[in-house]
């Protein structure tokens, strides 16, 4: 039997359909949410196990959901000359519930790449537009860090003040007013003191795994909440397979599956997807009819391509110098000396400096970024003396463009519901250049930092999902 008419269906209960479902259910509208993910319940979360970190990478909270393989994920195959990593979360709070939480904004030049740097488009929209809108996902969000940052525009007072650098903070900063470049506190979609009802964080650095504390935000702790008081339905375990249209060319609903399998439907006024830059693609191609034969809002063909990812780089040493034993949250500073346009340097545009925490001493034996050499003893003597002082820097790039996604083949745990997606990457040449140039520089700061042995080069691009992670050439310092 169908349902009752809703005025908006959201599709997929991520960080961008949170905040609608809440923001439109606020204001009096009907709202039904359909995800295809569950809830994580206390004790879900990785974090809260033993071998949390072995999970992450290989059990049921690994960060790429083809080695994840829950029911609710779904294979995305890659391919191309620059085959991109995916990572999601498919659950309630979507990617969120996975992400570090860094929280950078855009600059107001990154909304007018064409006219400033003749690269990309330009944005309909500026920096002034959107700028509310950050401010009140701010508010709601609770973000730690500390207002006045030369490098970007004025910001109100952060939510808490900005999470600890930490020794070995203070010894990369060290570096970095060395070398007289640019560094601020980042600001941390993670509460470091107690704010609206939830717990400031402990600081003992697993937020990569799921927060049990709720001090880093996630659309599930943040959004989710207010949007069910304020009136929203969310229906967990519902894959839609479909957008519906009328004769007239108007969506009249969406098509899913519930957690038997069975086929539904849910009638609609307004269907707003939410599925992020792979899932959403994926089902507007997906919902193809005699009036609509190449997919929806795809008469340009332009749906499912031009995604951009994120490469990633680490560059690693060895301090001399003993740091605590911390394990703290979340990113405690970055540089933007070379985020604008300097065309000295050979490319346009330009990039952030991070620097973020070590995900664990398992993290480091198998080796993020540097395999450690496993043979008796010395394995573990490296692993703890390399544990101990870990964090790292990485930048964040506008990266790798996924050229293409398509429908791919059906896998089996999908031919109920909808093909799987293949994404095709291609690699630019402005990556080369500029991974190389922030390789360079990141050495720089290794170098002010008394780092007495590493690797000269160990370097390596990774890519990253839709998600802002933006991102990495890193420096890990060990000691
Ligand atoms: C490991 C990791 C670290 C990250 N770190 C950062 C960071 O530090 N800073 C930062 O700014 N960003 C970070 N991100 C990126 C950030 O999480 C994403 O950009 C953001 O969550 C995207 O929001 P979204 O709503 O578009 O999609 P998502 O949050 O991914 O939500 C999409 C939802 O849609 C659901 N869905 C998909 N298809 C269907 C369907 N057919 N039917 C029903 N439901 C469906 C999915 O299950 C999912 O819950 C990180 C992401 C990851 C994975
Ligand atoms: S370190 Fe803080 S943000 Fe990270 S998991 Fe622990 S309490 Fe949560």
């Amino acid at each position: 039997m169908p349902r009752d008419r809703a005025d908006v269906v959201v599709i997929g209960s991520g960080a961008a359909g949170a905040a609608v479902a809440w923001r439109l259910a606020s204001r009096g509208a009907r709202v039904v949410c359909l995800e295809q993910g569950d809830w994580l319940r206390p004790g879900d979360f990785a974090s809260e196990q033993h071998e949390f970190e072995a999970s992450v990478r290989r059990g049921r909270h690994a960060l790429l959901p083809n080695d994840r393989k829950r029911e609710e994920d779904y294979p995305v195959t890659t391919g191309g000359d620059g085959p991109c990593n995916i990572v999601m979360w498919n659950g309630v709070g979507g990617s969120t519930v996975h992400w570090e939480g860094h929280f950078p904004r855009l600059h107001p030049s990154d909304f007018a790449v064409r006219r400033l740097d003749d690269v990309a488009e330009d944005w309909p929209i500026s920096y002034a537009d959107l700028e509310p809108f950050y401010d009140a996902n701010d508010r709601m969000i609770g973000v730690s860090g500390l207002a006045g940052d030369p490098a970007n525009p004025p910001r109100a007072p952060r939510s808490t003040p900005p999470m600890p650098l930490g020794r070995s903070g203070e010894a990369l900063v060290r570096g970095f007013e060395a070398l007289g470049w640019h560094w601020w506190p980042s600001d941390n979609a993670i509460i470091s003191r107690d704010y609206d009802g939830r717990t400031g964080c402990d600081n003992r650095g697993r937020c990569n795994f799921g927060c049990p504390l709720k001090a880093k935000a996630s659309a599930d702790v943040v959004y989710w909440p207010k949007a069910l008081v304020a009136g929203a339905t969310l229906t967990v375990r519902a894959r839609v397979s479909e957008i519906l249209v009328g004769d007239d060319g108007r969506v009249t609903g969406v098509g899913y599956f519930d957690r038997r399998g069975d086929r539904q439907i849910q009638p609609a006024r307004v269907v707003v997807v939410c599925c992020n830059g792979i899932g959403t693609p994926r089902l507007l191609l997906a919902s193809k009819s005699a009036r609509f034969p190449d997919g929806l809002a795809n008469s340009n063909g332009q749906v499912g391509r031009r995604l951009m990812n994120h490469p990633s780089r680490f560059v690693e040493g060895i301090f001399d110098e003993p740091f605590e034993k911390e394990a703290f949250s979340g990113n405690p500073f970055f540089s933007q000396e070379f985020y604008e346009t300097d065309r000295g340097r050979g490319f346009v545009r330009g990039y952030s400096l991070l620097v973020y925490r070590p995900l664990g001493p398992a993290s480091v034996a198998w080796g993020d970024s540097e395999p450690v050499p496993w043979n008796y003893l010395c394995g573990t003597k490296i692993v703890r003396k390399s544990y101990s002082g870990l964090h790292n820097l990485r930048l964040l790039l506008a990266g790798c463009e996924t050229e293409k996604i398509d429908q791919g083949r059906r896998s089996n745990a999908e031919v109920v519901t909808l093909a799987a997606p293949r994404a095709f990457g291609r690699q630019m040449q402005v990556d080369t250049r500029e991974a190389a140039f922030l390789v360079q520089r990141s050495r720089q700061v290794r170098a002010e930092e008394r780092v007495v042995e590493g690797p000269e080069a160990n370097a390596r691009l990774q890519l990253i999902s839709s998600r802002e992670r933006g991102d990495q050439i890193g420096l890990h310092a060990r000691r």
